[in-house]
């Protein structure tokens, strides 16, 4: 019997692009082949990229350059991002064989066993971006929780941001292959989904394009939330990122009313400052951020409120910084992402003149990064004692189990548990950013 081909995926950036991987993971399974270690001798490598910091870009050529050092015959296939923004940078690095845009990936097993050693470049312009890639990712149970992924594109255009010219304008996968993919990950055992999208919040919204020919919304995110609810039996249903202004009553009363929905949302902020804010084009400032918060809060107990936040936005200036630092103390998430504002080519903040020095960037990157682990002690401190329920997901080396509870307090275990299932757990004690905790039951 011949043997298995095997394809290696190296996956870069967000949760909308591990989502993609494992669906495209599907699709080789589905054709035969086995899934490989990027990092062995494999027969395709798969680099799925991203673009959104300089670090993402270098990374991504870095990674592309090694699956030929590991094997100079495989087929280098480049997807994602860095691919659909930058095909002639792609291009330019000799050892890539297919460059797939952001809407191609369902043809990526037909164009590696059609390859024939004639470098292949299939990126659409952004603008024919129109349709929701409907592919599926049931076969592959690499973890316990599966991303789905519901929504494509975004037309916000914030102004240092490169992901509107990337993936395109608005369009989400429908309530009823929504429904169809949840029923099939379902099936293949999973407990929690995570809905994901580029755009999350903007589920079910038409592009400006579409609304211009009369295309009005018929569902919101939490129609699809609902629907998920009544439809399925996954013990957790929990949503990747949405932006602070689309949590709309609907939704919020899901989370109040149904502890399957997992009690953590993301919701970017970027800046705690209105000047810095209304620069950046973000769709609120810093009052009606405050007030969704307790809002928020105040419908979801114990709710875990992460974010994203940037420093060094070209003309934060030593004061608005402060303001940031000062709003984010307050607001006190369990846990933030931290960026520093690197320019992305094509983007309206890559042109403005006032960029702000990298030393400075890292002494506030520093402080920011200081209060932002204050605070997710004084999160984790807040459950120590508690008896939680926590969805085991993968052992360590050292045989201690690790999960993640609704409210995304991350755990580790010694006991007898196993992969994949819920266990109550006393927590204990505070090791770095995990909660050592006691098995129960
Ligand atoms: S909302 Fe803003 S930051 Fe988020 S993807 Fe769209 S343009 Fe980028």
């Amino acid at each position: 019997m011949a043997e298995k081909k095997t394809v290696g995926f190296h996956t870069l950036g967000c949760k909308v692009n591990q989502s993609e991987t494992e669906a495209m993971t599907a699709l080789f399974l589905d054709k035969g082949y086995q899934l490989g270690d990027f990092e062995e001798f494999c027969d395709v490598y798969v680099i799925n990229t991203c673009t959104v910091t300089h670090a993402g870009d270098r990374k991504s050529r870095q990674m592309i350059r090694r699956a030929k050092h590991l094997n100079p015959e495989a087929i280098v296939v480049v997807t994602g991002c860095y691919a659909q923004t930058s095909p002639e940078a792609v291009a330019a690095i000799e050892d890539v064989d297919i460059i797939l845009g952001t809407n191609k990936r369902h043809q990526i097993v037909e164009e590696v066993e059609q390859f024939s050693g004639v470098r292949k470049l299939l990126v659409d312009e952004k603008d024919t971006l129109t349709d929701f890639e409907e592919i599926s990712m049931d076969r592959v149970i690499q973890k316990a929780r599966a991303y789905l992924k519901v929504q494509e594109g975004c037309e916000q255009f914030c102004t240092y941001c490169i992901i509107p010219y990337a993936r395109g304008p608005l369009r989400s996968r429908s309530m009823e292959n929504t429904l169809q993919e949840a029923r099939k990950l379902e099936k293949a055992g999973f407990r929690e989904i995570i809905l994901t999208g580029i755009h999350l919040g903007a589920y079910g919204k038409p592009g400006e394009a579409e609304a211009a020919m009369g295309k009005v919304q018929e569902v919101t995110l939490a129609d699809l939330c609902e629907m998920l609810l009544n439809e399925t039996s996954f013990e957790r249903i929990r949503l990747s990122s949405i932006e602070p202004t689309e949590v709309d009553d609907h939704l919020l009363r899901l989370f109040a009313e149904n502890r399957r929905m997992c009690r953590h949302l993301h919701l970017p902020l970027q800046a705690g400052d209105d000047s810095v804010l209304e620069a950046m084009h973000r769709p609120y400032n810093t009052e009606q951020y405050r007030q969704e918060m307790a809002r928020i809060r105040a419908a979801v107990p114990g709710i875990a409120l992460s974010t994203d936040l940037m420093v060094g936005f070209p003309g934060e200036t030593d004061e608005q910084f402060e303001n940031s630092l000062r709003f984010c103390d307050e607001i006190g998430f369990s846990s933030m992402h931290l960026f520093k504002y690197s320019p992305r080519e094509g983007t309206p903040a890559a042109t403005y003149p006032d960029q702000v020095r990298n030393e400075v960037k890292d002494i506030r990157s520093k402080r920011m990064q200081e209060m932002a682990e204050k605070n997710m002690l004084r999160y984790m401190e807040e459950h120590l004692g508690q008896t939680v329920e926590v969805l085991i997901e993968e052992q360590r080396a050292d045989g201690i189990w690790l999960g993640h509870t609704d409210n995304y307090l991350h755990v580790a275990i010694d006991g007898p548990c196993r992969k994949n299932t819920m266990v109550q757990v006393q927590l204990d004690k505070i090791d770095g950013k995990l909660i050592k905790g006691k098995f129960i039951e």
